[in-house]
């Protein structure tokens, strides 16, 4: 088994929250408000991970599964700079999937696999958003069920992807008021089983004052509870 390797957020406060940066062989899910900083995270996140491991990255490139149109190659630049980085080699190593329905982002998902035996070094896999499709395509009580196997199905497909080629995933949830007991999560069944036998990192994001966001962390199997705050600038995100 390999080593666990860690993928800087930006924020030393943030990655010490979450016990060194977002985890390889493990499902990071960050949840929060429309604005809260999901997005944001994840464009950071692409740069980062090329970073050499002295740097906090793992010197790898990133697969960003887009089901909402999010992203920007504009603001990968603008952290690309901020690291020093040359944003056409930056761009090279970020493989993006725009998908257009929650049976396209599963396949996308299957697809990494493909991607990676052809030899790209991908250490990172972002969805954002993992459930907008699913929701808007699942509604109604009856169809929850079906909506949870579909997005278990998936997250199996993803945490596979994280241990075999020693990858973090990084995926997106936007959830509308305070979290409740269950917190609208997708990697938390009901009951507080979470999926799988990996870890999976729960972060809550919240609108702070002054352009701060909170970060807190949530059910986490071997770290302490806690919050931290950071700031989303033009250079991505810092203390
Ligand atoms: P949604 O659920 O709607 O996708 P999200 O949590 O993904 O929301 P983001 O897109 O990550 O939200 O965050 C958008 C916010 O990030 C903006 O409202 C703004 O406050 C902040 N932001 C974006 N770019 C910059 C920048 N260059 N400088 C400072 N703040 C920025």
């Amino acid at each position: 088994r390999k080593d666990i390797g860690r993928i800087t957020t930006g924020s030393k406060a943030l990655d010490e929250l979450i016990g060194g940066g977002i985890e390889t062989q493990a499902i990071t899910e960050v949840f929060g408000e429309y604005g809260s900083g999901k997005s944001q995270l994840a464009h950071e996140l692409v740069v980062t991970v090329q970073l050499p491991e002295d740097r906090g990255g793992l010197n790898g490139e990133a697969v960003f599964i887009d089901t909402e149109n999010t992203f920007r190659p504009e603001r990968v630049e603008q952290i690309a700079n901020a690291f020093e980085l040359n944003i056409e080699e930056v761009m090279e190593k970020i493989y993006i999937a725009r998908a257009f329905n929650s049976s396209h982002q599963i396949l996308m998902a299957e697809k990494v696999n493909e991607l990676i035996q052809e030899g790209k070094d991908i250490r990172l896999v972002i969805v954002d958003s993992l459930t907008s499709h699913f929701r808007a395509e699942y509604v109604g009580r009856e169809s929850l069920a079906t909506r949870q196997q579909k997005l278990n199905q998936h997250l199996h497909t993803l945490q596979n992807i994280a241990n075999t080629y020693n990858a973090a995933i990084f995926v997106t949830n936007q959830v509308q008021a305070r979290p409740d007991a269950f917190f609208g999560s997708p990697t938390k069944a009901i009951g507080g089983h979470v999926l799988g036998h990996a870890a999976t990192y729960r972060i809550w994001l919240k609108k702070g004052l002054a352009g701060k966001r909170i970060a807190r962390l949530v059910d986490s199997p071997h770290l302490p509870e806690g919050e931290c705050v950071f700031k989303i600038t033009n250079d991505g995100i810092v203390d």
